[in-house]
């Protein structure tokens, strides 16, 4: 078994990749090179801007080329608490937003022509507790009646053969609007795409420190230092402490993927006839679906905690994976990677720009909490739309956001949280 992401060693960097020697001076310095960074540096870029996309690593290196790739409809948090939280009218809004997130995907897929494996395979939520699926029962009625959508089916544990070799679940609720790609190759695109309309990918430059200057900013990096009028920190779950005010917005948890050797078309087709993209019902919940050369790509996690042993947790995976497809059993795991998630402490996506401490004026977006594929895409078009004065705000910089002095110290109150989901997982 190998401890490196399977996606990257299926589709590796390009060797063509335009990178580029740190430059001087530059309209916008972008911080990562994940979905965020490079959806806002095609947008800036088409407009003329000239612009510096940084990593710490290789170009992709972090969540957006070791993800599930899948591409699910609605946020991490639940809609019916969205309409609680902030009304009617921005629930609705927020769910036509995500669903917009895929759109955009899939038409700059299209438009770059982006060979990533795009395709519209659908999503079935699995009922892990019968008293799961009666709430799904809920859910789809919740889902026609406020929000007028009547896209999703239910499908009950008599029939759920056709969507699923397993007889693990009480029942499953399909959304066909959700897709799945390959991350590292779309990834790989849109640096390709960025940097074919100039951006300066550079590699291997970790900024490790942010300062306002009057009119820009300067950003010392480990190659060197670079001056930008606009900064854009897009390091979600790789944050560090360059702007305070950012650090204090989102913390990061680990997520973990194990994928077996290749399967037969048949035993693929027994256990995902529609190449669904699979989820379950849990808090501590798994994820799984087919890759394109049909492998399982089964994640997940017990623990939030970023620091697992591999091995361990490719151990915890596979007996999981067993359990749910026990004709697994003595399929032999290829891989075992882990990457990070931002987290906000409301599980909702938040950006903007930072008012009011030394680092003013910085733009920022994060805390796409498992739904980055399609939400950090279209958040970091939309942002750089924002920066190019296109439009005044994305639809996260409406919503309230609590930031904590203890945000960055993660590795204190985590373990309590995780205690709190596995507890939540016995009884609920
Ligand atoms: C294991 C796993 C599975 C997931 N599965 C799914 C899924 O199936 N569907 C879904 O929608 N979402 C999923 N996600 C989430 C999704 O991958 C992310 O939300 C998304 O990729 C975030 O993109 P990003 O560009 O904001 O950040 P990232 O892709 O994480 O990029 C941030 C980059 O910032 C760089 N960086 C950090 N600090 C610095 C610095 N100081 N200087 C220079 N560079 C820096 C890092 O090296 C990194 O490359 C998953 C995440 C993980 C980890």
């Amino acid at each position: 078994m190998k401890t490196v992401p399977f996606w990257t060693e299926d589709y590796p960097r390009p060797a063509t990749l335009p990178v580029s020697d740190l430059p001087a001076q530059v309209d916008v310095a972008i911080i990562g090179s994940g979905y965020t960074g490079l959806n806002a540096a095609i947008v800036l870029c088409q407009a003329g801007a000239t612009v510096a996309v940084l990593d710490q690593a290789t170009i992709g290196w972090g969540a957006s080329s070791r993800n599930g790739g899948m591409l699910n409809p609605g946020l991490k948090a639940e809609q019916p608490l969205l309409f609680k939280r902030y009304g009617p009218q921005m629930g609705r809004a927020l769910w036509a937003w995500s669903q917009a997130a895929i759109d955009h995907v899939e038409a700059l897929v299209a438009r770059e022509q982006l060979a990533c494996d795009f395709g519209r395979h659908g999503q079935a939520v699995l009922a892990y507790k019968p008293s799961h699926f009666a709430h799904f029962k809920e859910e789809i009625a919740w889902f026609a009646r406020e929000l007028g959508y009547h896209d999703q089916v239910l499908v009950g544990a008599d029939a759920l053969q056709q969507e699923i070799g397993s007889a693990s679940y009480y029942g499953a609720l399909i959304d066909p609007n959700a897709a799945g790609l390959h991350p590292a190759k779309y990834v790989f695109g849109l640096a390709t795409v960025a940097g074919r309309l100039g951006a300066k990918l550079v590699e291997n430059a970790a900024v490790v420190q942010l300062r306002r200057e009057k009119n820009r900013f300067q950003l010392t990096t480990t190659q060197g230092v670079l001056h930008a009028t606009e900064v854009c920190v897009a390091t979600n779950g790789y944050t560090t402490n360059l702007a305070p005010t950012i650090r204090r917005g989102v913390f990061s948890a680990g997520s973990y993927i194990i994928t077996t050797e290749p399967l037969s078309p048949a035993l693929q087709a027994t256990l995902s006839p529609h190449g669904r993209m699979f989820y379950d019902s849990k808090h501590f919940l798994n994820y799984f679906r087919l890759t394109p050369d049909g492998r399982m790509l089964f994640g997940g996690r017990h623990n939030l905690s970023a620091q697992l042993d591999l091995r361990e947790s490719a151990h915890l995976l596979q007996k999981r994976m067993i359990e749910v497809f026990p004709s697994l059993a003595d399929v032999p795991i290829s891989h075992s990677w882990t990457g990070k998630l931002g987290l906000t402490f409301d599980l909702m996506p938040h950006s903007g720009r930072t008012v009011g401490d030394r680092m003013h004026g910085v733009y920022y977006a994060y805390g796409y909490a498992g739904h980055g594929v399609a939400v950090a895409s279209l958040v970091g078009k939309e942002l750089g739309e924002v920066i190019l004065g296109r439009r005044v705000e994305n639809i996260f910089a409406r919503l309230p956001q609590r930031r904590y002095f203890f945000t960055p110290y993660e590795r204190f109150y985590l373990p309590f949280v995780s205690a709190w989901f596995r507890f939540l997982d016995l009884v609920a």
